[in-house]
């Protein structure tokens, strides 16, 4: 008897150089249809009227990671989503029942985001403010930050080692300085390749340095992102110190 490769019959199959009708009557573009094929991973409700735009494909958290970010808002009121585009995290964390601050530079995002928040019957949770988040965050207050932070577009797959300069607008230390004199209740997710021997030094630059867990975050075996926990938002079992860990991690 010979072993067949038998496909993943739960998940649509893809194939190169050929448009899903479907995908194309919504206007997915080319460049956005193989996330279009994840859809439902990343918002379950996709099909009671999500809207994205060609950005939102490629930088909302896969809904199964940000659920598991917003198990960490339990005992905590205000949730500060500083990039919070099409609100894959913000909605969440509403779902949680603490209150988000969502942010975004991109009116257009915000409309998105309201709409999808509405989908998921949460809209009355969350504040929406178009604004730049390092205007905006000197007299915000906030029991956790959350920091989705632009990571470049799709090409950050192609860097074998990300460093935290790499983030955008801003380098990642920066970032969260801007975001420790909110509160030290800082929730970080960054992209798989993230330099992890770096991420200590975030919980460095306070005194006595932050508490950390690092969590990677795998959805159906792929290694999506990394996510940082700091301050109280890290899990009381198992607890790491802000001492040096190394993960074993591979790229897909
Ligand atoms: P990625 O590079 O990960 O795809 P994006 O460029 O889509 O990330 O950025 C993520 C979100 O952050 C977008 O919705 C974008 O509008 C928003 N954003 C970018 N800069 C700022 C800022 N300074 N303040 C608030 N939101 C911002």
């Amino acid at each position: 008897m010979t072993a067949t490769k038998t496909s993943n019959l739960t998940q649509p199959q893809r194939v190169k150089g050929f448009r899903n009708p479907e995908a194309s009557k919504e206007g997915i573009s080319p460049l956005s249809e193989k996330y279009w094929y994840q859809r439902y991973s990343l918002f379950s409700k996709y099909d009671q009227g999500i809207q994205m735009d060609e950005e939102g494909w490629f930088s909302v958290t896969p809904e199964e990671i940000a659920i598991r970010h917003a198990e960490r808002c339990a005992g905590h009121e205000v949730v500060i989503d500083s990039f919070s585009g099409v609100a894959g995290n913000a909605i969440q964390f509403a779902r949680k029942g603490c209150h988000v601050i969502a942010i975004d530079i991109d009116p257009a995002k915000v409309a998105l985001a309201m709409n999808n928040a509405k989908v998921y019957g949460v809209e009355e949770y969350i504040d929406f403010v178009v604004g730049d988040f390092f205007t905006l965050a000197p007299p915000l207050k906030g029991d956790i930050v959350f920091l989705s932070p632009p990571w470049g577009g799709p090409s950050y797959k192609d860097i074998q080692t990300f460093t935290l300069d790499l983030l955008k607008p801003i380098d990642g230390y920066t970032l969260f300085q801007v975001a420790q004199a909110i509160t030290p209740n800082i929730i970080m997710f960054l992209p798989r390749n993230i330099n992890l021997e770096q991420v200590p030094e975030l919980s460095w630059l306070s005194s006595p340095p932050l508490e950390l867990e690092v969590e990677l975050n795998y959805v159906q075996n792929h290694l999506k992102g990394v996510t940082l926990y700091f301050g109280s938002t890290v899990a009381t079992s198992p607890r790491f110190s802000s001492e040096y860990k190394v993960f074993p991690y591979e790229v897909s």
